[in-house]
């Protein structure tokens, strides 16, 4: 047997807020192999997700048996890296204004003050935002693209610069990307696959850098199509899944299972020699360079 074994490692998921999205089932995942698992929920959606979670709405089973623990749920926007970044109508808002520390600076000081003498093994980064992610990239404003690189690719290079000091000497951080950084995605707009793509590129100059400063290991799984929350707000979601699922390599729907095992292979000390790479978990969508449909019962 080839176990992962994470026990006594402790990990950090930006992105939760549900139980339907990559960030959960990561989660759940890192908690089967044994780690201990923080994460950070972005500020509109932090009281929701509490609640769900006090009024048992989350399915908490992880695969094998048991239930899952969350140590400790921090509230993060990732669009700000310290308090001086966010703007008085942000910090005034309703779901803001309770909450202190959720700035990726303030966050990183929280969580080396709660692990103690502990460091962080494990940084997931599960979040993407493009508020105008229905419009074609041609029509984006500039102020549209910022916001989607700013908040869905800036966001890894600052959480790796101001968690990386701190962190083990053989940790990992995964993030989550898309086809739409290589290919073109109609309806993927708003500057999404511009952060798509310079969250792989970023990927691999991370990984050296990083690498050396700090011993980190740095990848992202590009990862096939999921109706979570965020991808309906594509539009076309339901309908992606479906293409996927008559043209990939393999047969069956792309599954969150597939990509949580995989971030956390890749986390795990299995992966030591893997850093920089771009993963595709898609059931090998991404090698076809043809439709499958014509061929369906022919094989
Ligand atoms: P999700 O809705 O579960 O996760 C996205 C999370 O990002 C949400 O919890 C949201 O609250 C959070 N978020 C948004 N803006 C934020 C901010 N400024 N600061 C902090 N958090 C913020 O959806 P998901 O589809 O599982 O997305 C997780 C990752 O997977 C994203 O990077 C996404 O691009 C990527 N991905 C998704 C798909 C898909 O089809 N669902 C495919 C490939 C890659």
């Amino acid at each position: 047997m080839l176990p992962i074994d994470l026990t006594g490692k402790n990990a950090f998921v930006a992105g939760v807020a549900d139980d339907n999205g990559y960030g959960w089932a990561i989660v759940k995942a890192l908690a089967q192999a044994g780690a201990t698992v923080r994460v950070g929920t972005w500020p509109p959606v932090y009281k929701i997700f509490n609640r769900s979670l006090s009024l048992g709405k989350l399915d908490m089973t992880l695969a094998g048996g048991g239930e899952l623990q969350i140590e400790k749920i921090y509230p993060l926007d990732a669009s700000f890296d310290v308090p001086e970044d966010v703007p008085v109508e942000v910090a005034d808002d309703k779901r803001y204004k309770k909450l202190t520390s959720y700035t990726i600076q303030e966050v990183a000081e929280e969580l080396k003050q709660d692990m103690g003498k502990g460091s962080l093994d494990i940084l997931v980064h599960s979040l993407a935002n493009g508020p105008e992610v229905q419009t074609p990239l041609v029509d984006t404003s500039r102020r549209g693209y910022l916001a989607a690189v700013g908040s869905s690719a800036y966001s890894l290079v600052s959480m790796v610069q101001r968690f990386g000091p701190y962190m083990g000497d053989e940790a990992a951080v995964v993030s989550l990307s898309y086809l739409a950084a290589e290919k073109v995605i109609p309806g993927y707009g708003g500057g999404m696959s511009s952060a798509k793509a310079a969250l792989e590129s970023d990927t691999r100059t991370l990984a050296y850098e990083a690498g050396r400063r700090w011993g980190l290991r740095i990848n992202t799984i590009s990862a096939g199509p999921l109706s979570s929350r965020a991808a309906r707000a594509i539009g076309s979601i339901e309908k992606i899944v479906d293409y996927y699922k008559v043209n990939s390599a393999l047969s069956g729907v792309n599954s969150a299972l597939d990509v949580a095992n995989a971030a956390t292979f890749l986390c795990s000390p299995l992966a030591a020699g893997i850093s920089g790479e771009t993963l595709h978990v898609d059931k090998g969508y991404n090698v076809m360079g043809m439709t499958a449909e014509d061929q369906l019962g022919k094989e």
